[in-house]
């Protein structure tokens, strides 16, 4: 077997499946290494949100995920009555899709290996070594060397324990219930969320067309740790008790505890070891975010570790993977704690600021605020991006729409569909009209096309545009005002 890949990265959950698709797409010679021999079966992960579906859009794919899904119009935070409403952020995916992680992981080891990525099955990796040069992975019976390594690996990442990178934050002081089983007796409505002095019940269709999902909240059984397994019984009363029938769940196909143990990678980078996914935070599963930023986690280091393997790019591009992506962890473990507050605790004061929050998410701004953070579409890169308030979110250091252009040959033509082979794109919309990347960047990485908008109120007064291959607009210029290159080191 061949030891030494350029990139290896540990762990082909979803997070380090869709690395190693970007790492291939930009020509990069990458191994995953998996310990398990087969995919795990747990349904997990229910919600992709938009973001991440343009993020597979931005690949051609999403219409993979969009067939085996069930679009939901609209989210949750806390389980509140009020959902979070995503029409408001220009994307073509203004829902979420509820699909099975099963079914995800399947999609994206389906694309890794139609990309000829390297999956190394059965092999646990047990040491991380970075001697400045190369990373030298340890595994059972062998060992590995690459340049740089990616610990995809999951909450207990192994590489991120070799490395010493605390993981701080909130231990697990309450556990929440899952059930995926059929209901005998089902609610008249497919989908439900209760929360009131006897606890928090969500239900939900698997999209099985056989099975719901029932995420139970128990005030009398918070304080059992999720190791203990979960009984049928415990989900019957459970939920009857706080939505006030019995439905009678049967044939469960996974009962699970889970915690709100809520961690911060203290940095995603150090050397040549990386970090991304759980790996780097983990937090209860509320709002259906984990696998989502971990994803957009992927989308960012994939082309910036790529052009640095290939010595395209300074070694400092990989630091910005770390200043722009962990504050989306941060906001995540903040935003997964206060959830997780408000459904594990059924006293008056909480009930009343669930009330509360309840109302003030009914006014658009608020909601925007939140639907933008949870869905990924208000993830910024860069410092200038945070001060924008402008909607339409043509500034850059924030995410491009998939708009259709109309090319010199008068040609309808989707953005996204432009960065699907993972290359940037530079438009002039204005002839002639330019705008300068990092210093660092070839050409060949680029491709040049002018064309305008179909919608003519869009991207009004700008002259040209250079979109990074994860979709971020990385510069920008308009007519009065030239909005500068984000962060990116120069050489
Ligand atoms: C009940 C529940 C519901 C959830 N719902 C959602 C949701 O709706 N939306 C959402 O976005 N997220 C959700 N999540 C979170 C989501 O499941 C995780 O965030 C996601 O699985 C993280 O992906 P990952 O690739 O980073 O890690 P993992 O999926 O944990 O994959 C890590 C992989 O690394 C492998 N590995 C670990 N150690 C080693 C080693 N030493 N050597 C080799 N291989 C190793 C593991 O076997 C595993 O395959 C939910 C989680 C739970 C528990």
């Amino acid at each position: 077997m061949k030891n030494f890949y350029e990139v290896i990265v540990v762990g082909a959950g979803p997070v380090g499946l869709w690395l190693a698709c970007e790492l291939k797409i930009a020509g990069i010679d990458v191994a995953v290494i998996e310990r398990r021999m087969v995919r795990s079966t747990q349904s997990r992960a229910l919600t992709i949100h938009g973001r991440s579906l343009e993020v597979f859009q931005l690949r051609g794919i999403a219409d993979r995920f969009l067939c085996r899904g069930t679009p939901i119009p609209s989210g949750h935070y806390a389980a509140l009555d009020t959902r979070l409403d995503f029409s408001s952020f220009g994307s073509r995916f203004p829902y979420t899709l509820f699909i099975p992680q099963v079914v995800t992981e399947a999609l994206l080891e389906e694309r890794a290996l139609e990309l000829s990525v390297t999956i190394l099955r059965g092999i646990t990796v047990t040491g991380i070594r970075d001697n400045g040069s190369q990373v030298i992975v340890s595994t059972d019976d062998s060992a590995f060397s690459c340049s740089y390594v990616v610990g995809a690996d999951g909450a207990r990442s192994i590489v991120r324990q070799q490395a010493v990178i605390t993981y701080d934050g909130v231990a697990a002081s309450n556990s929440l219930m899952l059930a995926d089983v059929i209901l005998g007796s089902p609610p008249a409505k497919s989908a439900i969320s209760v929360t009131n002095q006897y606890g928090s019940v969500m239900i939900a269709p698997l999209g099985d067309g056989h099975h719901h999902r029932i995420v139970l909240v128990d005030p009398q059984r918070v304080h059992i740790p999720k190791t203990e397994p979960v009984t049928l019984k415990e989900i019957t009363e459970g939920t009857a008790r706080v939505v006030g029938e019995n439905y009678h769940p049967r044939d469960p196909i996974w009962l699970s505890r889970f915690s709100d143990e809520t961690r911060l990678a203290e940095t995603y980078r150090q050397g040549r070891i990386l970090l991304a996914g759980d790996a780097a935070h983990i937090h209860a599963p509320m709002g259906g975010q984990g696998m989502n930023v971990g994803l957009q986690d992927a989308m960012n280091l994939g082309w910036k570790l790529a052009a640095v393997v290939k010595g395209d790019a300074p070694d400092a591009l990989l630091d910005s993977y770390n200043t722009e992506r962990r504050p989306v962890g941060q906001a995540l473990y903040t935003n997964t704690l206060a959830q997780a507050g408000l459904v594990t605790r059924f006293d008056p004061a909480t009930l009343a600021l669930r009330e509360t929050l309840n109302d003030l998410l009914k006014i658009p701004a608020v909601n925007r605020r939140l639907a933008g953070e949870l869905s990924g579409f208000d993830a910024t890169i860069g410092h200038e991006a945070k001060a924008v308030s402008d909607s339409e979110g043509w500034q850059t250091g924030r995410r491009a729409t998939d708009i259709t252009l109309i090319n010199n040959e008068n040609q309808s033509i989707s953005l996204y569909s432009l960065l699907e082979d993972g290359h940037w794109l530079h438009l002039s919309l204005c002839s002639g009209a330019s705008v300068p990347g990092p210093q660092w960047l070839q050409k060949s990485r680029i491709r040049f096309l002018a064309a305008v908008p179909s919608d003519l109120t869009v991207l009004q007064g700008v002259r040209a545009l250079l979109v990074r291959p994860d979709g971020y607009i990385a510069a920008i210029d308009r007519e009065q005002e030239r909005s500068g290159n984000i962060d990116l080191p120069r050489q």
